[in-house]
């Protein structure tokens, strides 16, 4: 069995490490911060004390951090440690630029690198149900399959750059915001006209409005005052603007795209960047009634 190392032990990251002990992997895991280690530890995880600790002699080395800021700093922090002909697999949700630079960096010290953001929430993470969305060379793919077998159910090889799975998330991630953004504003607009809200996702979650936020984020998490996906309004707002970027690169113009990116900022300015992504639904709400 390969050796893993595993670096962001999050909402996201603690869940894929210790499905990976599960599984019956030896992992090594590094978080700065120090109760993300303990838990996984605690699952029968290596704790390092730093990201090259984590990194040092693994056959594959996971990351899953905020953006490609961090990744960024990362990978300047354990180059050297990452040997000779492992693989570096990025699980963040980044920029497919990012993780291509990162590619080219690391193919001159023999590092394979793929792009392979996630899809399915903090609690696809925790059932090991996620979707898995990888860029990269096909045969490291292949090799590396299995792993993403034991994080996921869904694992799709989109593209032969690294970033193509990154291009790929962003695109999904948008579609996902933009149903909670019309979905939450149908349900606002319902609801002052006197329908009832659970009635209403429950004909919209069957009929042709149907999407991900009226089957699940919100009856799940907005209906049961819960605000629980996992995922945090700052993390949203990150990845607007990445799309946003993305398009800019691609000269490509967006007008939703843009405009969602700039309701995302304003609630996260509003609700936090810690903030449930659901509570764009209550910013919303402040704003359209009196
Ligand atoms: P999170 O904020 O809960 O976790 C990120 C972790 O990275 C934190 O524990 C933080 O301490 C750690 N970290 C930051 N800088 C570090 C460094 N230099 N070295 C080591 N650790 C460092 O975020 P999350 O919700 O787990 O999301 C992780 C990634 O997955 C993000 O890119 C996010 O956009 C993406 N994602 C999240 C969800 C979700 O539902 N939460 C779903 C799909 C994808």
């Amino acid at each position: 069995m390969p050796s893993l190392g595993f670096i962001g032990l999050g909402s996201m990251g603690g869940p894929m490490a210790r499905n990976l002990v599960s599984a019956g992997h030896g992992v090594t895991a590094f978080d700065v911060d120090p109760p993300a280690i303990e838990a996984v530890a605690e699952a029968g995880a290596t704790a390092a004390s730093s990201a090259g600790e984590a990194a040092a002699g693994a056959d594959v080395v996971f990351l899953s951090l905020p953006g490609p800021a961090n990744v960024e700093a990362v990978v300047d922090e354990i180059a050297a440690d990452l040997r000779e002909g492992s693989v570096l697999v990025d699980l963040t949700t980044s920029t497919p630029g990012t993780t291509n630079d990162v590619a080219d960096r690391l193919a001159d010290r023999g590092v394979d690198v793929l792009g392979a953001p996630v899809s399915g929430g903090a609690s696809g993470a925790r059932d090991a149900t996620l979707s898995i969305i990888v860029g990269g060379d096909r045969a490291v793919f292949e090799a590396c399959e299995p792993l993403f077998r034991d994080i996921g159910t869904d694992v799709f090889h989109v593209g032969e750059e690294p970033g193509h799975g990154h291009a790929v998330k962003l695109l999904n991630n948008y579609l996902s915001n933009v149903a909670l953004i019309a979905t939450s504003e149908a349900v606002i607009l319902g609801d002052q006209a006197g329908l009832d809200r659970e009635t209403l996702v429950d004909v919209f979650s069957v009929s042709s409005g149907r999407n991900s936020a009226n089957q699940d984020k919100i009856p799940d998490h907005v209906l049961t005052g819960g605000y629980d996906m996992g995922f945090k309004l700052g993390l949203m707002e990150k990845d607007m603007r990445l799309l946003s970027e993305f398009a800019g690169d691609q000269g490509i113009p967006m007008l939703l795209g843009h405009l969602t990116r700039d309701i995302t900022g304003y609630a996260k300015t509003k609700k936090g960047y810690d903030g449930d992504m659901t509570r764009v639904y209550d910013f919303l709400e402040e704003l359209m009634v009196e």
